[in-house]
């Protein structure tokens, strides 16, 4: 799918999320969130995956995009299909869907209602006692920090259910170190606020957003996409150190 097919479909997604309502909140479920984040647990577990609502998702992108109607049961069919990683190609077939174009769709339709999701979670349940690097909502890591406020707290962006959490300013964000010899950020010009963070003990990289340089907010769905080319920079980077050092 190319960025601008991408674009379109998170146009798509905007609209629908507009409107619908908000998913009323279930005391008894809140309690469990609530729970299960206490004993250092991501709120949700993977039972509680918004399937209906990605297959929502779903049929709305299949309709706008190319005119097919699929029904809530394959749809809901697909959406499981994705998140199991298994191949769905005649499914998609049987719809009049190449499987590749399905499967992006896919993708953005479960990020949406994983997110939607997540954004319910964020409001009824504190999250600012959460100090784990894993996302507080859905476990998955962080795709992204920002920087804000006066001496730039950092906050750690979820790149599942783009949940944000507070997290100590200094040190990597995947294996806590904290000696400055082993940090470093990035640049790149052509992303004015943005860098990546890169940590030569555990080779991993978070791409940071410095909220203070930024007239808005960017929109984290579409920066994942958008922000690729400094992932290139990061990796190539990476992977220069490590060759070497290989041969020094
Ligand atoms: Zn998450
Ligand atoms: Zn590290």
């Amino acid at each position: 799918m190319t960025g601008q097919n991408v674009t379109q479909v998170l146009h798509v997604l905007d609209k629908m999320l507009s409107c619908i309502a908000a998913a009323p909140v279930d005391e008894r479920k809140a309690a469990a969130w609530r729970r299960r984040l206490k004993s250092g647990q991501p709120a949700i577990d993977e039972t509680e995956f918004p399937v209906t609502d990605a297959a929502y998702f779903l049929i709305g992108i299949a309709r706008h995009e190319q005119g097919r109607d699929l029904t809530q049961d394959a749809a809901e069919q697909l959406i499981l299909h994705y998140l199991a990683e298994q191949a769905a190609g005649a499914l998609w077939q049987e719809n009049g869907i190449a499987a590749k174009l399905g499967e992006a769709w896919s993708h953005l339709a479960c990020q949406t209602a994983l997110a939607r999701a997540a954004e319910t979670v964020a409001k009824n349940i504190p999250l600012a006692d959460w100090q784990h690097r894993e996302c507080p909502v859905c476990g998955t890591l962080p795709a992204f920090a920002s920087l804000e406020g006066e001496g730039g707290q950092r906050s750690l962006v979820c790149g599942s259910c783009f949940t944000h959490w507070r997290f100590k300013r200094i040190g990597c964000a995947f294996c806590g170190e904290e000696q400055p010899e082993q940090l470093r950020v990035l640049t790149a010009e052509e992303f004015p606020g943005w860098s990546a963070a890169v940590c030569l003990t555990c080779h991993g990289y978070i791409k940071t957003a410095d909220l203070r340089q930024m007239a808005v907010r960017p929109g984290w769905q579409q920066a994942a996409l958008t922000t690729l080319p400094l992932d290139y920079a990061a990796v190539r980077w990476l992977d220069n150190f490590r060759s070497q050092r290989a041969t020094s």
